[in-house]
Formats: C-alpha cells, structure tokens, sequence
C-alpha cells in the first residue's frame, strides 16, 4: 500500500518557487521569489517526498513586494525551509515543520513521508469543557442543559425564544452559538452540518505513539487519549450522506476507520474498540467563521470550520463583545 501523509493546516501560510496561478508572474523578474498569500479560503498542505504542495481555494490574493495578483485557485509548490522561514514570525519557530524520517518508530503500515508539525498541541476536550462550565459558575452563570430551541422572535422589549418542551422566555439579547446546527435557527446561514463517526479503542498494552496525527487531507484524524487510541473522520468517504445533524452511525465509514486502525495504525497487535459516536461540525465554503449580527438583540457566531477546540475561545469572545457592543471592528 502507498500510504501518504498529509497535514491540513487553517493558519495562513506563503510561498515561493512553481506558483500556478492565473496571476503575471513573469513580468516580477526571475530574482523575486517570495509570494505571500495574503487570503484564500481553504488552505491545503500536501507533503510529497522533497517537496510541499499548498492548494489554495476559493478568493486566492497573493502578492509579491506591491504587486498583488487574484485568483480563484492556485497551487504553489516549494520546499518546507520556506513555509517555516514564513511560518517563524507566527509560531515563533524557527523550524515549525520537521521531518520524521521514515515515520517507522511508530509502526505506521505504509507511511513513507510524515512530517511533524512542532506547534501543534493537543488537549483534553473533556477537562476544557468541565473548567468552562466551571468558570461559568463562578461568575454566577447559570448554565441549562438540554432545552431545545426551535424559534425565536424579536420584539421591541427582547426576545422570546420557543422550546421544544413547550414553554418560552424572554430575554434581552441572543448570542446563537449552535454551529453545525445553525440552519435550524438561521435557514439563510451558510453553515452546513458536517458528521464525524468517532471510535475510542479499550486501553492497550503497548501504545507504539504519543501525539495527533493526521491523514489523508485531514480527513482522518488519530491521537493518544491515555493507553488508548481515539480516531475519526472518514467524512469524504459519503461527504453528501455525512451532511447532517442526526447524530447516528455511518456503516461504511466506520468500516473504513475500523481497517484504517487495523492495518495502519496499529498493525501490530489485536486492538479493540470500546465504543463509537458521532459529532457535528459546522462548515461552508469559507473557512472562516461567522460572527455577526442577525438583528439589534441577536448575535450569532458559529461555523467554526472543524477548528472551535483551537478558534472556539476567540470565537465566544468575538461573539460577546459584539452582543455587549464592544467590538472593536
Ligand atoms: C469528530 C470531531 C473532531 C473534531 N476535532 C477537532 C480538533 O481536533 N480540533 C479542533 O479545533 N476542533 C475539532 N472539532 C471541532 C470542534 O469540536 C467544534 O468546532 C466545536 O465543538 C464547536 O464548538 P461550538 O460550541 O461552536 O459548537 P458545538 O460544540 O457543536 O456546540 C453547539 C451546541 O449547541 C446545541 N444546540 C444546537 N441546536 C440547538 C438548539 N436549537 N437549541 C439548543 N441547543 C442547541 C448543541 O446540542 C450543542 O451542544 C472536531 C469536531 C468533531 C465532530
């Protein structure tokens, strides 16, 4: 099997040698070399054997010196020296990507090229989310689970949203921060749930790894979580099918997640799963999240894009002094 790596970056990266753009290269001199990308929507990082592949999708503005150039695509291939010579001033690294020759120590099948990404982190969304709440309560915030929301309508003394259990209340102001589920509350909102079947094996005896790992794009997904292995993903396998908010099994993903962690990962050694669920994410043609305001009592922030463990604070943030009316943009 030719496995390959990919990383999947959502910070902005620049580039320099072979641009394929519809942009005027050739009229900037054979010295100039540095391009930088100053927006694209979705940014892709493919690492090949010498060398890297940045896709870049969808409203692409680059520039050299004072010379800017758009486009709609544009693939830029160069060598990872540069991407962290660019890359420095942001992670404060001098060397963000590093090559981890042959990958073998960690008894991957097949995987030829891995590279590690120095300022990657990973945490426990479990403990995030128990200090928040936490926190929360601290402050004398009141936290309600499990009330559904199904409408809401302003008026000029608040708004009033409608439950699913059948009752109403009247607050002063909104933030809407349901993400993947936004489309419920705002139909016109380009947020489309995006599902992930997520697997957690029983503990190991022997884990040959510490550290996330991503595969495929991105699509797949593997860390440490204690003697365990949690892996997900596998969304592109049924992009259309996965496009849901109904938290339910996928047969055919998990399947390939099962074989992904079976022949992969850990070819090893017998391996166990000890449970399954799924999760929704909220994502649309923009990487970008929407942090905005619906009307004078209503603020939304959502579409975080696959990224609110990393974005999610700056998000809530964003979102509350907008509500508060003390954004500063
Ligand atoms: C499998 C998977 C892996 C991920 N991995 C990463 C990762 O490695 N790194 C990273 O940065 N991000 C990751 N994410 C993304 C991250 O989990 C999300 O971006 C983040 O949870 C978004 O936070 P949120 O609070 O905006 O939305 P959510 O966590 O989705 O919370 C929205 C809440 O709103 C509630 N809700 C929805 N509709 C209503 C309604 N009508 N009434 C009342 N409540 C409602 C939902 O029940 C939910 O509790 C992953 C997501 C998934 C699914």
């Amino acid at each position: 099997m030719n496995h390959k790596f990919f990383l999947f970056l959502s910070f902005f990266l620049f580039l320099a040698l072979g641009l394929h753009a519809q942009v005027p290269v050739d009229t900037l001199g054979p010295q100039k070399q540095r391009v930088d990308i100053e927006h694209a929507d979705v940014f892709e990082l493919i690492q090949g054997r010498n060398q890297m592949t940045q896709k870049l999708l969808g409203d692409v503005e680059l520039s050299q010196d004072s010379i800017y150039m758009y486009c709609d695509s544009a693939i830029i291939e160069n060598r990872r020296e540069r991407i962290n010579e660019v890359l420095a001033p942001i992670t404060e690294m001098s060397d963000t990507f590093v090559p981890v020759p042959g990958g073998t120590q960690f008894g991957f099948q097949g995987a030829r090229h891995l590279l590690l990404n120095q300022a990657e982190g990973q945490l426990n969304t479990g403990r995030l989310m128990r200090s928040l709440m936490q926190r929360a309560q601290d402050m004398g915030i009141e936290w309600q689970g499990g009330i559904s929301i199904t409408a809401w309508t302003e008026t000029a003394g608040g708004v009033t949203l409608s439950t699913a259990q059948g009752w109403a209340l009247t607050v002063s102001r909104v933030l809407l921060a349901t993400n993947g589920f936004a489309q419920q509350l705002l139909p016109d909102w380009e947020v489309l749930p995006a599902r992930n079947q997520v697997l957690i094996t029983k503990p190991l005896a022997k884990l040959p790894f510490r550290g996330c790992f991503h595969y495929d794009r991105g699509y797949y997904y593997f860390r440490d979580v204690g003697q365990r292995i949690l892996l997900g993903g596998g969304r592109h396998l049924d992009k259309i099918g996965e496009t849901t908010t109904e938290l339910a099994a996928h047969p055919t993903i998990r399947a390939a997640l099962l074989h992904l962690l079976q022949t992969v990962i850990l070819p090893e050694q017998a391996v166990e799963v000890d449970r399954w669920w799924s999760g929704i994410m909220g994502v649309g043609q923009q990487k970008t999240p929407l942090i905005s305001a619906v009307s004078e009592r209503v603020v939304a922030a959502v579409r975080l894009g696959g990224m609110g463990v990393a974005l999610g604070t700056w998000v809530g943030e964003s979102g509350a002094e907008l509500i508060l009316g003390e954004s500063s943009s």
